[in-house]
């Protein structure tokens, strides 16, 4: 994919997700299971938290413009702050927040392509300044696990799919995934700096981790179930095969976003005019 597409799909991905005024879409948390929250509103990604005694651990950093809201709820659920901060990935509706924290003391904790990105700058802007930057990475293929409020948290490099620094937490004992961009209840994948494959395998690992009690945590969406996950699953992989034998057949790229592949799939996650281009694009890549 050449620098200025994914350029293109890298701002398409921000895009659907505006910073909104506060009073209009607040911060709300919700219970997931034991110790775990979500906080979702206030636009960008869902966060989750994990509250300890006194500290917490969050994945995730929503806008600077709601920090305080963040603030407000951690402090509500743990009694303290964010000791530990894990970004899913690099992409500015994970990361914007990370520099108030950083300032706060929490320690910042991300797959090594997210220091690579912020501390280069993304997407043509400056470099993100100290503060904001993971302080301990996860390699390509690496993973962490941290032991925190009598949790277990393993924090797993995913393989390039939504973004090259995305990674797979999974709360153990609270039996919750934390997906990030890998997985969406209702829209297709955005595929901005990875694979389809990566994609499918990246939801494999997820799904081999959990039973079905599992909650599962998207980037956008309602807390999700693992049913829907394995249905995310399924549409990949209906979806990368499809287009796969119709490039085979030698169909071009309006050809098979005009097959109607995704119909039985569109109630569910929507429009897939950025989606199919995107796996045809990759699964005809040289
Ligand atoms: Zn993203």
């Amino acid at each position: 994919m050449n620098r200025v597409m994914n350029i293109a799909i890298a701002v398409a991905c921000t895009l659907v997700m505006p910073v909104q005024a506060a009073t209009d879409d607040p911060v709300v948390r919700e219970q997931v299971s034991g110790n775990v929250w979500m906080l979702s509103g206030g636009g960008y990604a869902n966060i989750s938290v994990l509250a300890g005694e006194g500290e917490a651990l969050m994945v995730d950093s929503k806008s600077a413009a709601v920090a305080d809201q963040i603030r407000a709820h951690v402090r509500e659920i743990s009694g303290g702050g964010v000791k530990y901060l894990i970004n899913g990935h690099e992409h500015p509706d994970h990361t914007d927040g990370n520099q108030g924290f950083g300032e706060d003391g929490s320690v910042i904790i991300a797959h090594e392509e997210v220091l690579n990105v912020l501390s280069a700058g993304q997407r043509g802007g400056p470099p993100s300044p100290k503060a904001a930057l993971p302080v301990i990475t996860i390699p390509p293929q690496g993973n962490l696990t941290l032991h925190f409020a009598g949790e277990t948290v393993h924090i797993i490099s995913a393989p390039p799919a939504h973004s090259a620094g995305n990674i797979i937490v999974f709360y153990e004992t609270a039996n919750v995934l934390h997906l990030g961009d890998l997985f969406g209840p209702d829209r297709y994948p955005v595929i901005a700096s990875g694979t389809i494959d990566g994609f499918i395998s990246a939801d494999e690992q997820a799904l081999m981790l959990a039973n079905e009690d599992t909650k599962v945590i998207a980037g956008v969406g309602a807390l999700s179930t693992v049913g829907q996950l394995r249905n995310y699953l399924d549409m990949l992989k209906s979806t990368r095969g499809r287009v796969a034998a119709l490039i085979a057949q030698g169909k071009s790229g309006e050809e098979v976003l005009a097959a109607g592949v995704t119909a039985e799939f569109d109630a569910t996650w929507g429009d897939p005019s950025r989606f199919l281009p995107a796996v045809y694009r990759d699964l005809s890549a040289p």
